[in-house]
């Protein structure tokens, strides 16, 4: 993309999502349909692309009065009307006079011109409030569609990403096109939508690449192909940097990549802090490509294998020997290591496991987790029985998600045992003393962890959903993204109490959620006790080396002061002090 359009220095501000920068120019893709290919046009073909334009209103005005006709003949009851609405509306003289005019001032091509004035158009429709105006959007969709293909647009697929290195904007992003947006041409994205904690967020940490979210309105206001710079660390989204920001970020760049490649050699050092304390480093994953970088990253095995994505590549969980080969492929590629998965944590925020007759009310206090798998015997049997088969080939261990109390824990337990009956009975391996473990993740469960604790071999605290559920905070919700707060007392306490639990019956603790790669909090968690950390691929080196500058009797003092502390500020600051003090080159 060597051609691209002119403007001042802008600053957008957003949620730093996934830390990284990126400089290329920008791609927009908003809702409803896909965008066409976007070019940059010289001056001299101004002329040639409105003519473009008018010849598509035309050609399509030309078709709606055909189908009206055709209609009229067939029926006559008034269906034929909503043709002469659509038609009305591609003569509308603001909006052909919008595209004229942008195709002259943006120098782009005339479908994308088009595109983007009717997107402008349709975002500010759907934020309306009143319900009427805001059904109408389908029908405005339906003809702009009819519009571009008349361009010779084809919008059978997906949105058009340009081929050249590009920062993503969008109103929102699914997880599933975090996964199969082209990495090597996506240097970074920016949302309306997300948080820190949604899924889309914790793939573009898993994978690298930089995100920032919640930036008010920045799909109506930013225009393709606008050189920009997306910083990570900060949550800004920069058009058309100055000369001299861009030197800074290009300074920025060199040093990060820098630091990347001293934490890199030491990736496969053991993770012990200096007075001689042991802690696992293991990687959080979620789909198979991510095996080599977990591999690369000198992560010692899987703390959370994520397998509600697998729901990603169809309608329903692959069948039982799938899963078994998908789940031995795994352990076999991370061996010696132990690899931790987790069983199907659907609903909620997550991926539906099956479409729901009536949506749910409350999705996040619903059917989602081990209460999808309880109510789903026959799905769950081939899920443990998989990982069983599985853990024949390296080390495995299984863990449960959403518990909230002992009777799940002793019904999925159960589930294990009539499994591991029939795979004797079947003459088929498996580890018979493959650890069992239960998140925590539901206060209720941090709080009756005494009594879990006897039940299972380790505990894995998700943190995401305890922060959540906690302070009753949703996870992937900007309007109260600053409500959600890692160390508030009532947090801290909770993970204290899971850890003294899983001390006093012998079991042991790791941590999976997003705090754990938050190395602002390495202190205070390596302080309560927190033998295991699972994080993103590219957080692993980052994460051990906090850990190898840190003394754990130093931590324990600080974290004795601040589950005293009645401030969730004062415990992130006294925890940040150390952190401050010993590896102030790691933070950002
Ligand atoms: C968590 O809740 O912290 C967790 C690790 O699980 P997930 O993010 O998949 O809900
Ligand atoms: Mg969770």
């Amino acid at each position: 993309m060597e051609k691209s359009v002119s403007g001042e220095e802008m600053i957008y501000q957003g949620i730093p999502a996934s830390p990284g920068i990126a400089i290329a120019p920008l791609h927009v893709i908003a809702r409803g349909f896909g965008a066409p290919e976007v070019y940059v046009i010289d001056e001299n073909e101004v002329e040639h692309e409105q003519k473009r334009f008018h010849r598509a209103i035309e050609l399509t005005k030309h078709q709606l009065e055909e189908l009206k006709e055709r209609l009229d003949d067939l029926s006559g009851d008034g269906e034929q009307d909503i043709f002469e609405a659509h038609a009305m509306m591609i003569q509308d003289q603001i909006m052909i006079n919008k595209v004229t005019e942008a195709i002259a001032s943006r120098k782009q091509n005339a479908e994308y011109a088009f595109y983007a004035v009717m997107q402008t158009f349709l975002e500010a429709m759907r934020r309306v409030p009143d319900p009427f105006l805001r059904e109408r959007t389908a029908d405005i969709e339906d003809v702009a569609q009819r519009v571009l293909r008349n361009f010779g647009f084809d919008d059978e697929g997906r949105h058009q990403a340009p081929d050249d290195h590009h920062i993503l904007v969008a109103y929102d992003l699914a997880p599933s096109d975090t996964v199969t947006m082209n990495k090597r041409h996506v240097l970074g994205f920016a949302t309306e939508q997300g948080s820190v904690n949604s899924h889309t967020a914790i793939l573009a940490r898993a994978f690298g690449v930089p995100a920032v979210v919640g930036i008010d309105n920045v799909v109506l206001n930013v225009m393709a192909l606008s050189p920009a710079i997306l910083d990570g660390y900060a949550g800004k989204l920069i058009l058309h940097p100055a000369e001299e920001t861009r030197e800074r970020y290009k300074e920025m760049l060199n040093q990060k990549a820098k630091l990347r490649s001293e934490l890199d050699a030491r990736r496969g050092a053991l993770t012990e802090t200096v007075d001689g304390r042991a802690v696992t480093v293991s990687a959080n994953m979620e789909f198979l490509e991510e095996v080599p970088l977990v591999k690369r990253s000198g992560a010692k095995g899987i703390g959370l294998y994520r397998t509600e994505y697998l729901l990603l590549d169809g309608e329903e969980m692959p069948d039982e020997n799938k899963q078994a080969e998908i789940y031995t492929e795994v352990c076999k590629e991370l061996s010696p290591h132990n690899v931790i998965i987790r069983t199907l944590d659907a609903g909620g925020d997550k991926l539906p496991v099956e479409p729901l007759t009536d949506p749910e009310p409350n999705p996040f206090l619903g059917w989602r987790g081990i209460r999808v798998s309880l109510s789903r015997p026959g799905m769950f049997r081939e899920q443990v029985r998989a990982i069983l088969r599985a853990s024949a080939h390296g080390k495995v261990a299984i863990m449960f998600p959403m518990i909230s109390g002992l009777s799940e824990v002793w019904r999925a337990k159960e589930m294990v045992r009539n499994c591991m009956d029939e795979l004797d009975g079947e003459g088929v391996a498996f580890d018979a003393k493959i650890p069992i473990g239960a998140m925590i993740e539901v206060p209720a469960a941090a709080i009756c962890a005494d009594l879990l604790a006897p039940e299972v071999d380790f505990f894995s605290i998700g943190t995401n959903d305890l922060i959540q559920y906690t302070v009753a905070v949703d996870r992937v919700n900007p309007h109260v993204a600053d409500l959600y707060r890692p160390t508030h007392p009532a947090v801290i306490r909770l993970i204290k109490q899971t850890i003294d639990a899983a001390n006093d019956n012998g079991i042991w603790t790791a941590i999976c959620g997003e705090m754990a790669g938050d190395i602002r909090l390495t202190p205070l968690l390596i302080g309560m006790g927190v033998e295991e950390f699972s994080v993103g691929p590219m957080q692993v080196s980052t994460v051990g080396q906090a850990i190898r500058s840190l003394s754990y009797a130093e931590c324990a003092a600080m974290s004795d002061q601040a589950l005293k502390h009645t401030r969730s500020q004062g415990i992130m600051d006294l925890s940040l002090e150390l952190a401050k003090d010993h590896y102030p080159e790691l933070l950002d």
